[in-house]
């Protein structure tokens, strides 16, 4: 099971949610028992020495990466939601979207001061959405040791909204 393996299960659905944007669907990976757990090794192998205590996973699609790569560290999981979803005391982060602002919520006991947290998502994709979370594990006094992607798309150079974070993504659009 190759890398390209896990790619040809990766499915391009072009304008969708809206025109001009090309989505990757990942369910034709979720269907695939063997696919799907290489490539969740995959996205793990880079920090199995890192001694991660949290995958922090981001709703929604990151929760189904997020909850394998926890148990494969041996971290506790915890998801990172859209506003109003998470039940317990939260802390919030806003940033900014083309077109108006979006948040994420945390729940405040689900990190501690120290935690060494590893941040999961499906798509890197302008870094927006990866540097809030980010953002809002740090307000937490824990520490972000790095962030695992299946997927980058290279040409919207998310990277460069995460200067100085370790990234590691299985595959990569140009
Ligand atoms: P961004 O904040 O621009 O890096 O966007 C990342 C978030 O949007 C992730 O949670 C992705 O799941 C989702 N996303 C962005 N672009 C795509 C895409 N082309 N296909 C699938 N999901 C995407």
């Amino acid at each position: 099971m190759t890398v390209q393996d896990i790619a040809r299960r990766i499915r391009d659905v072009p304008d969708f949610p809206k025109p001009g944007i090309v989505f990757k669907d990942i369910t034709p990976l979720l269907l695939d028992a063997t696919a799907f757990r290489r490539a969740v090794e995959l996205m793990t192998a880079p920090f199995r020495r890192a001694k991660i205590a949290r995958v922090v996973s981001i709703e929604s699609r990151g929760f189904l990466l997020g909850a394998p790569i926890a148990l494969a560290l041996k971290a506790g999981l915890v998801p990172m939601r859209k506003p109003g979803k998470l039940p317990a005391e939260r802390g919030r982060v806003e940033y900014a979207l083309e077109y108006g602002t979006d948040a994420l919520e945390m729940h405040k006991d689900a990190v501690s001061a120290g935690d060494r947290v590893l941040v999961v998502d499906d798509v890197l994709a302008t870094g927006g959405t990866a540097a809030a979370a980010a953002k809002l594990v740090r307000a937490h006094s824990a520490e972000v040791v790095g962030f695992t992607f299946l997927i980058e798309l290279d040409f919207l150079n998310g990277r460069a909204r995460l200067q100085g974070e370790r990234i590691e993504a299985l595959l990569h659009y140009t």
